[in-house]
C-alpha cells in the first residue's frame, strides 16, 4: 500500500484546494477506496477526508429530496420519507452490500465505486481501465458478470452499483463543487461510456467533489428488483428500477433502468416508449419488457443476460402496476 498524507478540511472550498494535489483522492466511508489502496489498484499519496465537512443531511421537502454527499446509505434507506415517496431508492440501497458497509458507505462514494471486474482488481493482469493501453483480458476471458450494453473493444466492465440505477428513474441531478464553483449534472450524464478511455469513468473534473444528489419529484409507484447469485451481499447479475405514473388504468409516464448489464447505469428508453400511453395490463407489460436491452452484445460467458434482463424488468413492472 502506498504511504499517504491525510488532511481533514472543514469546508468544501478547502477540500477542493486540498484535492488539487497531483495524486490526491477524496475519502468518505473508505469502504471501496481503502480496499483498492491495500491492493495497490489505487495509489493516492494524499487523502482528503470529507468527514469534517458536515455534509450528511437528508432534506426531504414537499415533492423533492436532497441527499448530501456524506449521508450514509443506511440512513437514506431507512428515512421515512424515502421509504414512502421514493421506494425504489430505499430498496436499491437495502439490496446493496451488507448492513456494516451501508453504515459506512456514503452517497458520493457509492456513485464513484469502481468496477468489480476481476482483472481490474488484480494487478497480476493487464487492464485498460487500470493501465491504459495494456489490454483487456476480459473480452476473451472470464466475463460472466460483465456488460452486454455500452462496451467497447477496450473495456466491457459493468458498472456495479445499485443506487445509481434507482437514481436514473428518479431523474436525479448530481451536485458538484470545484474550482469553477457549483454545477449540477443529470445522473444519466454523470457516468461515461468506456470508449477509448475506460480509465475516465465520470464527468468529474480534477479536484471536483460531489456535494449532494437532488431528486426533483416523488415516485410512490416505483420499485427496484435485483437478481444475483446469492440472495444477499452480492452484486447484481441483472437489476431493474421502474417508476410508473398510472392514471385511470393508463400508463401516463414510465421510467425504466437496468443494472448489472451496462458499462454505466443503463436507462431503457425502448421499454419506456412501449409503456407510455398504453393500458396498464399484462399484455402491455410483457410487450414492453420484451424490448429491454435491444442492441445488447453479450460476451462469451453471459449470453444468459438478455433473457434475464427481460424477465427482471417484467417482474419489476408487475410489482408497481397492481
Ligand atoms: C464486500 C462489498 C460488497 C458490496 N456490495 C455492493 C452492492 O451489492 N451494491 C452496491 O451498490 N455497492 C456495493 N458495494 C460498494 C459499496 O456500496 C461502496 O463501497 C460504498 O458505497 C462506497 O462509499 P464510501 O463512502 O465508503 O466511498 P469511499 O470508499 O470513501 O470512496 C469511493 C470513491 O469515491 C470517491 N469519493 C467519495 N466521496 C466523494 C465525494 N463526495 N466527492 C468526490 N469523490 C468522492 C473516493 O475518492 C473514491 O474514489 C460493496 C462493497 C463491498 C466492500
Ligand atoms: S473489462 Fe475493463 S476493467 Fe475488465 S479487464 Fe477489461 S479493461 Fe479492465
Amino acid at each position: 500500500m502506498q504511504a499517504f498524507t491525510l488532511v481533514h478540511p472543514s469546508d468544501a472550498k478547502a477540500a477542493v484546494v486540498a484535492a488539487s494535489h497531483s495524486n490526491a483522492k477524496y475519502i468518505a466511508g473508505g469502504t471501496d477506496l481503502l480496499q483498492l489502496a491495500k491492493d495497490n489498484i489505487e495509489t493516492p499519496d494524499h487523502l482528503v477526508d470529507l468527514e469534517a465537512l458536515n455534509l450528511s443531511r437528508i432534506e426531504a421537502g414537499p415533492g423533492r429530496l436532497r441527499l448530501e454527499a456524506l449521508a450514509r446509505m443506511s440512513d437514506v434507506a431507512a428515512h421515512p420519507a424515502v421509504v414512502k415517496s421514493w421506494p425504489v431508492l430505499s430498496q436499491a440501497l437495502l439490496a446493496s452490500a451488507s448492513p456494516q458497509i451501508r453504515n459506512m458507505g456514503t452517497m458520493g462514494g457509492n456513485l464513484l465505486q469502481r468496477t468489480r471486474c476481476g482483472y481490474f482488481r488484480d494487478t497480476g493482469f493487464n487492464c485498460n481501465k487500470r493501465n491504459p493501453g495494456s489490454g483487456c483480458p476480459a473480452i476473451n476471458g472470464e466475463n460472466r458478470n460483465l456488460a452486454i450494453l455500452g462496451g467497447s473493444d477496450q473495456c466491457i466492465a459493468t458498472y456495479p452499483g445499485d443506487m445509481a440505477v434507482a437514481l436514473l428513474v428518479l431523474d436525479a441531478q448530481v451536485e458538484l463543487s470545484g474550482h469553477a464553483g457549483v454545477r449540477t449534472v443529470p445522473i444519466g450524464d454523470f457516468h461515461r461510456l468506456p470508449g477509448d478511455t475506460p480509465h475516465i469513468e465520470t464527468e468529474l473534473q480534477p479536484g471536483e467533489m460531489i456535494t449532494a444528489i437532488r431528486i426533483p419529484a416523488t415516485a410512490e409507484r416505483s420499485a427496484y428488483l435485483k437478481v444475483r447469485d446469492r440472495s444477499s451481499f452480492a452484486f447484481a447479475l441483472v437489476s431493474a428500477a421502474v417508476a410508473l405514473d398510472i392514471q385511470g388504468g393508463v400508463i401516463r409516464s414510465a421510467r425504466v433502468a437496468a443494472g448489472g448489464v451496462g458499462t454505466k447505469p443503463w436507462r431503457l428508453p425502448e421499454v419506456e416508449a412501449a409503456l407510455t400511453g398504453k393500458p396498464a395490463n399484462a399484455d402491455t407489460l410483457k410487450a414492453a419488457a420484451d424490448r429491454a436491452g435491444e442492441g445488447a452484445h453479450p460476451a462469451s460467458m453471459n449470453a444468459f443476460k438478455p433473457l434475464l434482463l427481460r424477465r427482471t424488468v417484467l417482474r419489476a413492472l408487475q410489482t408497481v402496476s397492481v
